[in-house]
């Protein structure tokens, strides 16, 4: 019996004061919460996002992704250049306009189908652009001389050499030395040490002092990564 009396003793206490009971849990639900969120709110953001980004390194493996060089394709102006440090010119290029020049060493007027660059004797002779040797040769008009492929149907030949350097066959690029000045052009012995230049475009002879000049350029493509 008296068990049965405090069951309905408490029963009668929750009844009454169920609106005092219920606004004491929502007072403690709400504090566990409050509280739940500052505590965790917290240990997640140190331990996961602090940790393993600082050590890894979270902005340097970032950055590499970001300024991973980007390949720019550009378009480049390349000049031929004066195949030689030439002091003045001796006989010039004879076209259709300057059909003759006299060549005191054949003591003559005659089509002269290059430039006579002259140069101290043992003057270096480079490649006034990238190409390749075409021909190595020796004539007893012109000398020693270097047929060089420049591309796009412009063949070069540097003539009246010595020490040449090159052989057919080979790639030169642009300023590589091919041999040096001398005197070796029988014909032309009185124009003393010299280059004698000639250049051909689509195999007609043209006035090479536009390529000596740094006139003639080419538009190359070239990559680069910025
Ligand atoms: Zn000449």
């Amino acid at each position: 019996m008296s068990s049965t009396n405090q069951t309905n003793k408490f029963t009668r206490f929750l009844r009454n004061n169920a609106a005092l009971l219920l606004l004491v849990f929502c007072v403690v639900a709400i504090s566990a919460v409050v509280i739940a969120v500052s505590v965790t709110g917290d240990d997640p953001n140190t331990p996961v996002g602090g940790n393993p980004n600082d050590p890894i390194g979270g902005n340097p493996s970032d950055t590499p992704v970001d300024e991973t060089p980007k390949p720019v394709i550009v378009k480049e102006k390349i000049y031929f250049s004066s195949p030689v440090a030439y002091q003045s010119v001796g006989m010039e290029y004879t076209d259709e306009e300057v059909l003759f020049v006299f060549n005191p060493t054949l003591n003559q007027w005659a089509t002269h189908n290059g430039v006579d660059l002259i140069a101290s004797e043992n003057t270096p002779v480079t490649a006034m652009y990238d190409g390749t040797v075409v021909e190595v040769g020796e004539s007893y008009g012109m000398g020693h001389y270097v047929k060089v492929d420049h591309g796009e149907n412009v063949i070069a030949t540097y003539a009246s050499l010595a020490d040449v350097q090159v052989v057919a066959g080979q790639n030169v690029q642009k300023g590589e030395k091919i041999g040096a000045v001398s005197t070796t052009a029988s014909y032309e012995f009185a124009d003393g040490a010299h280059l004698h230049l000639e250049i051909t475009q689509n195999g007609e002879h043209v006035d090479p002092m536009a390529y000596v000049n740094g006139e003639i350029y080419r538009e190359v493509e070239k990559t680069v990564t910025e």
